[in-house]
């Protein structure tokens, strides 16, 4: 069963991979050497200050706690929802009154050995406990709820807040702060990834503010979202590099962008594992969009998430149009839509949006390269750049899959290149000892290719994107000719 939150990679540098031996160094070390405590106060100066310029960034970033959170506890993590007593300010403000007191009353009990050679050893340990309680209780909670449990109402992080505040009070924090940005909210495909993927389960695509920043407090600065958003909108950058961003960010194909009532026409079954569903407007009637463009499937609405797919129909009138989806069975959104979805069911869509594939007529030759359901774009885009008048001498499309029973749509790329003498379609397998044609990758048929004067447009998964590109960079094609969209 698909859970919201997913389990992804956090720790992209060697510090934040490798943070974590300072805890237990301290924590458990410290429980012989107690001047190993001593570590904390420089940790504690350092993000007090660091947060006075960049918030919570020391969480994500330096916490050799959030290290051992991230890296250590989260295979074994159950990964649930946080409660949401752990994050209300109430129990954060407890949690900082009690840690204060006890502190406090442990540093009372310390001071009267100052100037003695027991000093530093007390002092220590009073860190080394610290240490060793956040570590247990978070490392609990890591493993019970969720690896970031603990980071709701630490201490530290608290006064990581406060003074952040006082950054932002005294304008400081607003030149050095580097939050979640996003270059365009128009190409944001409210699929929630970068919530699904955030330590610390904040809603990033739902909060941005109107000057495309989120401005969370609580976000830890981690990038998270932001290596897995699958548009590549998000980045962590100042308010000034910010605004530099949302200027030149270009929103050609987004701007016909709208929301469209639509009601479930028709839903057929390819493959065990590929249904296309089709879909007639209600309100707008008639959308105009092209081949080659996708559009939102409105999967929830608390969260409201959506899902992106190519279109995979052509219809001239633009009252309808097809898409056609692979059933992930770890995949949330595709479980949602496969037990939910039903014929005269109203659905929710965003659209049209894209312009990656949407292929330029003024060529002479274009190669289409698809892998596997990177080919639901190319169904409309073949079928248009047939039937209508266009520029284009040669239509080449390369169709990968693994197994041969995995190819969609066959007998109509069959039919469309027995009927136009211009458009060539090739197939290959992977790893089919049955199948008799063209055997290997994509990759394999590129070498092999003339490829001069060639536009380019990839649809595909990313394994077989970044292979394609490497061959037709090494076959001298221009950057510039490449247009891709991962599937
Ligand atoms: C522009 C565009 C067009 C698309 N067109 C199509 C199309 O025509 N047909 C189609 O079927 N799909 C298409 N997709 C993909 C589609 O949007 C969904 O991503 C897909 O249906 C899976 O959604 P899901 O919610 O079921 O899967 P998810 O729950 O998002 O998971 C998908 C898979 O990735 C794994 N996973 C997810 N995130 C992570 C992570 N951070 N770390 C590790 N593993 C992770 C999951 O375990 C699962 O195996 C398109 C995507 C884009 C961006
Ligand atoms: S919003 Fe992004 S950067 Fe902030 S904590 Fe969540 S994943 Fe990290
Ligand atoms: S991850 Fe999805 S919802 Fe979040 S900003 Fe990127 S496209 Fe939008």
């Amino acid at each position: 069963m698909a859970t919201f939150n997913i389990k992804t990679n956090r720790t992209f540098t060697l510090v934040r991979k490798r943070a974590w031996i300072i805890t237990l160094l301290v924590a458990i070390g410290g429980l012989w050497y107690h001047k190993l405590g001593l570590l904390v106060i420089p940790i504690m100066i350092a993000l007090s200050a660091l947060s006075f310029f960049r918030g919570r960034q020391w969480c994500g970033n330096y916490c050799p706690h959030g290290s051992l959170y991230d890296f250590l506890a989260l295979p074994l993590s159950s990964n649930k929802k946080i409660p949401a007593i752990l994050k209300s300010k109430v129990f954060r403000a407890l949690v900082f009154a009690g840690f204060g007191y006890s502190m406090t009353n442990k540093f009372m009990k310390v001071f009267p050995t100052f100037g003695s050679d027991m000093f530093l050893d007390k002092l220590g340990f009073v860190f080394v406990t610290t240490y060793l309680m956040v570590l247990i209780v978070g490392g609990l909670l890591s493993i019970f709820i969720s690896p970031r449990a603990w980071c709701q109402f630490c201490p530290m992080g608290t006064i990581q807040t406060l003074s952040y505040k006082l950054g932002k009070l005294l304008g400081v924090a607003k030149l050095t702060d580097k939050k979640v940005i996003v270059a365009a909210q128009e190409k944001c495909h409210n699929c929630g990834k970068c919530a699904r993927v955030c330590p610390m389960q904040l809603l990033p695509y739902q909060e941005f503010s109107d000057k495309n920043q989120f401005d969370n407090e609580k976000c830890i600065r981690c990038s998270t979202c932001v290596v897995n958003c699958p548009a590549g909108i998000l980045s962590l950058d100042t308010q000034k590099e910010a605004e530099i961003i949302n200027a030149s960010t270009e929103i050609e194909g987004y701007e016909g962008r709208q929301r469209i009532s639509a009601v479930i026409s028709k839903i057929v079954q390819l493959k065990d594992d590929i249904t296309e569903y089709s879909f007639n407007f209600k309100d707008p009637q008639r959308v105009d969009y092209k081949p080659g463009q996708f559009i939102l499937v409105k999967i929830s609405d608390y969260p409201s998430m959506s899902r992106a797919y190519s279109i995979s129909s052509y219809d001239k009138d633009g009252r309808s149009l097809s898409v056609t989806m692979k059933n992930m069975s770890d995949g949330y959104g595709t479980q949602i839509i496969a037990d939910t979805f039903k014929v005269g069911k109203k659905v929710e869509l965003e659209g049209p949006m894209g312009k990656e594939l949407v292929v330029d007529k003024s060529v002479k030759k274009v190669l289409l390269i698809a892998g596997g359901i990177g080919i639901t774009p190319f169904r409309p885009i073949v079928t248009e750049l047939l039937q209508t008048k266009n520029n284009i001498d040669e239509i080449k499309l390369i169709y990968g899959v693994n197994k041969q029973d995995e190819f969609i749509y066959d007998d109509h790329f069959k039919k469309l290149e027995y009927e136009y003498a211009k458009f060539e379609y090739i197939k290959v397998v992977a790893s089919d000892k049955t199948w008799e044609g063209k055997k290997g990758f994509v990759t394999n048929i590129i070498q092999e290719m003339e490829l001069e004067g060639y536009k380019v447009y990839i649809c595909g998964p990313k394994p077989m994107i970044g292979p394609a590109m490497k061959v037709l960079k090494q076959r001298n094609v221009n950057e510039d000719d490449i247009f891709v969209e991962s599937a």
